[in-house]
């Protein structure tokens, strides 16, 4: 953590990746200033970087969210041995990461035992706990118990939130989740937020060491499965790419945006990323026919602007200021496109009106 003007410690963003390649890492690590891969996918480019010297920046998130400890993949063990549960404590030390984090387990919301027996292990090296927790635990049923076998723990955890959708999503679970961050504050613990959005992003201001922000709905909380008219509603929508909007602070559907093309985009879809600039055009061109997609091109506009965002607002003289202001007018400009033009956007996410 560094110490920000304020004289309260500000925490650092990094970004968090699923699926990806190495050139994938080596590009967000430069834009992000770091990289938190997933799971053995994660782990064999963790390991080629670090044969190619060039492991910096880079940590991992076992993910493996089970309660029971994962089998080895073929891809790690040789044929023909025993499927022992692969020590991913192990398999981090190894490397030299300079974070260390459990397997995690996926913990349903008010299995206090889980939580307990989790939160109670012993390693035979430094560890954060990575605890997956329904979004349910944010709720007013189980936040006490959640913050209390926290303050009992007393130990650095890695904190993942899993819902079917965005998993902080009302202004109680967004004071819940404040709750849990003074804990770790008042604590002097290390709380990592991994797999977020950018609820992280006031949320580093608050306690959390790291946020890791994922670019993609699957790397933005853990997913549990849905309904099946949900899905049929996902599926239909997902069809246009989500497309981060630096002036709403959050993602929109193109399709969505596109209704703001008679106003010329009201002054919601300018972007001025590397990518959009040079096109000399705004995010509107990203509302096409789905099989025309620019999918690369959008994708690098996510980056870059989403990079530049982050920066702007950690390189302020008072960040968190920064962040609230840009917030207040993310929230004014939604709403006053929805009122003026009749524009229906898709609804902020609570955090960026609810986070007072
Ligand atoms: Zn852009």
């Amino acid at each position: 953590m560094v110490a920000g003007d304020a004289g309260v410690s500000v925490g650092r963003t990094r970004a968090y990746l699923g699926q990806c390649r190495v050139a994938d890492v080596r590009r967000c690590r430069e834009r992000f200033g770091g990289v938190t891969l997933q799971g053995l996918g994660g782990l064999k480019i963790a390991r080629y970087l670090e044969r190619a010297g060039d492991l910096d920046g880079v940590d991992l998130d076992p993910a493996v969210y089970r309660s029971r400890p994962a089998k080895v993949s073929n891809q790690l063990t040789l044929p023909g041995m025993d499927c022992a549960p692969f020590d991913w404590i192990m398999a981090q030390a190894e490397l030299g990461l300079p974070v260390i984090r459990t397997a995690g387990t996926r913990i349903r919301a008010g299995r206090i035992d889980e939580l307990k027996a989790e939160l109670s292990q012993d390693y035979p090296v430094d560890v954060t706990v990575v605890l997956a927790l329904d979004t349910g635990w944010l709720g007013r049923r189980h936040i006490d118990s959640l913050e209390e076998e926290l303050r009992a723990a007393d130990r650095d955890v890695s904190v993942l939130l899993a819902a079917p959708f965005n998993p902080v999503d009302s202004q109680r679970k967004i004071e819940a989740l404040r709750r849990v961050l003074r804990w770790a504050s008042d604590a002097g613990r290390t709380l990592e937020l991994l797999r977020t959005d950018l609820t992280g992003l006031p949320a580093v201001f608050e306690g959390a060491a790291v946020a890791a922000i994922g670019f993609s709905t699957s790397t933005r909380h853990v997913g549990v499965p849905f309904a099946a008219r949900q899905r049929d509603a996902f599926n239909r929508r997902r069809r246009s790419p989500l497309v981060f909007v630096p002036r709403l602070l959050h993602w929109q559907r193109a399709n969505v945006l596109g209704n703001l093309a008679p106003w010329d985009g009201a002054g919601v879809t300018h972007c001025d990323c590397p990518v959009c600039t040079g096109s000399g055009r705004d995010l509107l061109r990203f509302d096409t026919p789905p099989e025309d997609s620019p999918v690369d091109e959008v994708r690098e506009h996510d980056e870059l602007a989403l990079a530049g965002v982050i920066r702007q607002i950690m390189a302020a003289e008072d960040p968190a200021a920064e962040l609230k202001f840009r917030r207040v007018n993310a929230v004014h400009r939604a709403r006053s496109v929805a009122s003026s033009l009749n524009v229906a956007l898709d609804d902020p996410p609570a955090w960026l009106d609810s986070w007072e």
